[in-house]
């Protein structure tokens, strides 16, 4: 099951691909995670990153497909994966096309969950709050002005993504505004199997 969780900061992607991991037994590729975790341990591409993640930005594309190209390629990702905050931007898709191409390997669904944009920001400052409560450190970037320039990306450079994807008749989109597990349901349907 090779699999792509399309949707703003905030719409429940992550949630969704701890779910999914625990039912297909593939790995959730969050470069969001990956990134994180380069900045955490000082890494070069880290270095490069984390004023860039810390502001709101797209880190450049080149980075996340190289990062994207390694991973796949990992042995537990041989029967499949879940792309969580990958591609970002037409260019990462079109990479991550050629890169699956190559492999002679195939996308079984690209699933967007649709938020209201009002309704994000809340759940944002929940996720923020939840983390404080147990113990955890918030993310540099889950503060509303860094969050704003989150949603700007979003706007401009991801949700051009969706459209990508969609004309390739590629596309599924789930109400990510129901409870939980009415999302869940509905993103269950539109996998094959
Ligand atoms: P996320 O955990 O998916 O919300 O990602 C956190 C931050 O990491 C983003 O705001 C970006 O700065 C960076 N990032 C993660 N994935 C990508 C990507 N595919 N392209 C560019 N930047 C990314």
């Amino acid at each position: 099951m090779r699999l792509i969780l399309l949707g703003p900061p905030g719409a429940g992607k992550g949630t969704q691909a701890a779910r999914l991991v625990e039912k297909f037994g593939i790995p959730q590729l969050s470069t969001g995670d990956m990134l994180r975790a380069a900045v955490k341990a000082g890494t070069p591409v880290g270095l490069q990153a984390k004023a860039v993640m810390e502001a709101g930005g797209l880190v450049s594309d080149e980075i996340v497909v190289g990062i994207i190209a390694g991973r796949i390629q990992e042995a537990d990702a041989s029967k499949g994966f879940i792309l969580d905050g990958f591609p970002r931007t037409v260019a990462q898709a079109e990479a991550l096309d050629r890169m699956l191409n190559e492999k002679a390997m195939q996308l079984d669904a690209v699933v967007e969950l649709k938020v209201d944009e009002n309704a994000l920001l809340s759940r944002i400052e929940k996720r923020a709050a939840e983390t404080i409560a147990a113990g955890g450190t918030v993310r540099a970037d889950d503060n509303p002005e860094a969050f704003k320039t989150r949603l700007e990306a979003y706007r401009a450079q991801t949700a051009p993504v969706s459209a990508y994807y969609a004309s390739k008749g590629e596309l599924t989109v789930v109400d990510g505004m129901q409870p939980i597990e009415v999302v869940s349901a509905a993103l269950d349907q539109a996998l094959p199997g």
